[in-house]
C-alpha cells in the first residue's frame, strides 16, 4: 500500500472561451444579435486584445454571470477521500468519482499528511494503521465472499477504509464557480490538501484564460483585506477595519 502523489490534469475546456464570454457580455449591452457578432469573431474581425479589455472592464462592475458559459474539466488523482468529501460540497459543479463499490481496494494507496510525515513516530503509527486497514479490508472481503456475497463484498468491506485512502475524480466547473472555489479554497484557512489542489488548478487556468483568472485566488486578493477575522487570519493582509461609531 504505497503513499500517493497529487496530480491535476486539465482535460478540456469550452472552445473559444474568451470570445464566448465576450459575445455573451456584448449581447447584454448591444441591440445587435450575438449570432452575427460571433460570425465576425470567427472571421477574426474583432481584435482579441479588445475583447479582453472589454471583458475586464465589465467584470470590474460586478456583472459576472456571462462567465458561466465557459467550463473546464479536470482529472484529479492522488487525493484523499477527506479531500473529495470537501470538494463535492461545491454544488455548482459536476463530478465523476472512482467507485469503492466497483473498484477493488485490496491494495489501496493513501495520502500521508506532511505534518505526520515529518515526525518519525507519527509516521510509523500512521503507516501501521494503513496496513491494518488494508488487512482488515482483505480479510472482510474473503469472509464475505465465502458467505456468498461475492459481487457485493467491496461495498461492505470498504467501511473499514480510512479517509486517507486515495481517490480519483473528474470535476467540471464553470468559470464563475471556479472563481468562487478559488476564493474559498486557495485561502490559507482552507485545509492544506484541497488548498494545494486548488492552487494547481488555478495555475493551469491562469495560463489558459488569463482574462478571467489573472486576478483569481483567495478572497483577500480581490478585497484587499482579510475577511476571516482575527481568529482565523493568516496575517498576509490586514483585517477589515470597522469604522468607529459616531
Ligand atoms: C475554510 C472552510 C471551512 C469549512 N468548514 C465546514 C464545516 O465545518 N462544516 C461544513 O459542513 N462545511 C464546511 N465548509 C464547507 C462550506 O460550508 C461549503 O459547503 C463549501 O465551501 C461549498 O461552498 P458553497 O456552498 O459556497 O459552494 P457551491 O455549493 O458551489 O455554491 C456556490 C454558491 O451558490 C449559491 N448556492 C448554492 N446552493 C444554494 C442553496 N441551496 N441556497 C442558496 N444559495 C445556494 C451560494 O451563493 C453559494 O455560495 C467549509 C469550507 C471552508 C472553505
Amino acid at each position: 500500500m504505497p503513499e500517493t502523489k497529487l496530480e491535476v490534469k486539465l482535460l478540456t475546456g469550452t472552445p473559444n472561451a474568451m470570445s464566448l464570454i465576450y459575445a455573451a457580455f456584448r449581447q447584454c449591452y448591444s441591440p445587435g444579435f450575438a449570432g452575427d457578432l460571433w460570425s465576425r469573431i470567427i472571421r477574426g474581425e474583432i481584435d482579441p486584445g479588445d475583447q479582453a479589455e472589454f471583458i475586464a472592464k465589465v467584470l470590474e462592475s460586478g456583472h459576472d454571470s456571462p462567465v458561466e458559459h465557459v467550463s473546464y474539466s479536470f482529472a484529479v488523482q492522488g487525493v484523499s477521500r477527506a479531500l473529495t468529501h470537501q470538494l463535492v460540497r461545491h454544488r455548482i459543479a459536476s463530478y465523476s468519482q472512482q467507485s469503492q463499490r466497483y473498484v477493488d481496494e485490496s491494495d489501496f494507496e493513501y495520502v500521508l499528511p506532511p505534518a505526520i510525515a515529518r515526525i518519525p513516530e507519527a509516521r510509523k503509527k500512521f503507516e501501521e494503521i494503513m496496513s491494518a486497514a488494508g488487512r482488515a479490508y482483505r480479510d472482510l472481503k474473503t469472509i464475505l465472499q465465502e458467505q456468498g456475497r461475492d459481487k457485493k463484498a467491496n461495498e461492505d468491506a470498504r467501511f473499514v477504509l480510512p479517509q486517507a485512502s486515495e481517490s480519483k475524480i473528474v470535476v467540471t466547473m464553470n468559470c464563475r464557480s471556479l472563481i468562487h472555489f478559488f476564493e474559498l479554497r486557495c485561502c490559507e484557512r482552507a485545509q492544506w490538501e484541497i488548498r494545494k489542489m486548488a492552487w494547481k488548478m488555478l495555475k493551469i487556468l491562469k495560463a489558459e484564460l488569463p482574462v478571467i483568472f489573472k486576478t483569481a485566488g483567495p478572497r483577500c486578493e480581490r478585497l484587499g483585506y482579510c475577511p476571516e477575522g482575527e481568529k482565523f487570519t493568516c496575517g498576509k493582509k490586514p483585517l477589515k477595519t470597522v469604522p468607529a461609531s459616531p
